[in-house]
């Protein structure tokens, strides 16, 4: 399987502190990965250098096709409509970017909203506009960044769904970074986990998810 995300050695400082120390990580064509990781792990700095904002110390990022972003918090236009928010998204994809129906039939939800403020909406329909925002750029991975974040469980489940289908129907890779590790190995199909800027551990769901190690520290001991 060829990567469309290949992360190597990648390493990079603040001021002195090293936020990522030699970080090698790996999305396939098709993929649904996890990264987990407690605050301050480093989660935010790797996004960040995935997505060309920063310039790494050490190491190297390759994306060997379109990324797009999920952001943490959604960054939602409020006062643009559903629409507008969502035509941003496919801003470079000249006319083409401008059809925003494929959205509204993986969210029927959102179809209703279109016209609406997109500052009025609940958390969980932003984070469907956010979602539907990115897949206007037409990745071929989608970098989405704490989908569980403030949101109630029920909200997550359903866009745990809709993520599934998603990479059912599009085979569209995705890197999910979240906080929330039983979503993450639930949804994702191999998982690396973030302690203080360095891969602790990483292997299938499966397998972690029986690892003493993570249940003790991040599934809460169950
Ligand atoms: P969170 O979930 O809280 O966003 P995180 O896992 O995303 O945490 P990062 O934000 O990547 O973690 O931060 C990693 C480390 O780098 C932390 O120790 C943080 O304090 C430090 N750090 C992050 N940004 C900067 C900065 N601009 N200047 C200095 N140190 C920083």
């Amino acid at each position: 399987m060829s990567d469309i995300v290949e992360v190597s050695g990648l390493t990079v400082r603040y001021s002195g502190a090293t936020a990522l120390d030699g970080v090698d990580l790996t999305v396939g064509a098709g993929e649904m990965v996890a990264l987990i990781g407690a605050n301050g792990a480093g989660k935010s700095t790797l996004v960040k250098a995935l997505s060309g904002l920063l310039e790494p110390d050490a190491g190297t990022v390759a994306v060997r096709g379109r990324l797009a972003q999920v952001p943490e918090g959604r960054e939602m236009f409020g006062d643009l409509s559903v629409d507008d928010n969502l035509r941003l998204g496919g801003w470079r994809n000249g006319r083409h970017g401008r059809d925003t129906s494929a959205v509204y039939e993986l969210f029927p939800e959102l179809g209703g909203l279109r016209r609406r403020r997109a500052g009025t909406l609940s958390g969980g329909q932003q984070q469907m506009v956010a979602i539907g925002r990115a897949l206007m750029a037409r990745p071929d991975v989608l970098v989405i960044d704490e989908l569980s974040l403030g949101l109630a469980p029920l909200v997550v489940t359903m866009l745990a769904g809709h993520l599934r289908q998603l990479h059912a129907s599009r085979g569209l890779a995705v890197l999910l970074i979240e906080q929330n590790a039983r979503l993450a190995l639930e949804l994702c199909d191999r998982a690396y986990v973030l302690e203080a800027g360095r891969i602790a551990l990483h292997g299938t769901s499966a397998d972690l998810a029986r690892d003493a190690r993570v249940t003790a520290a991040y599934l809460g001991g169950h």
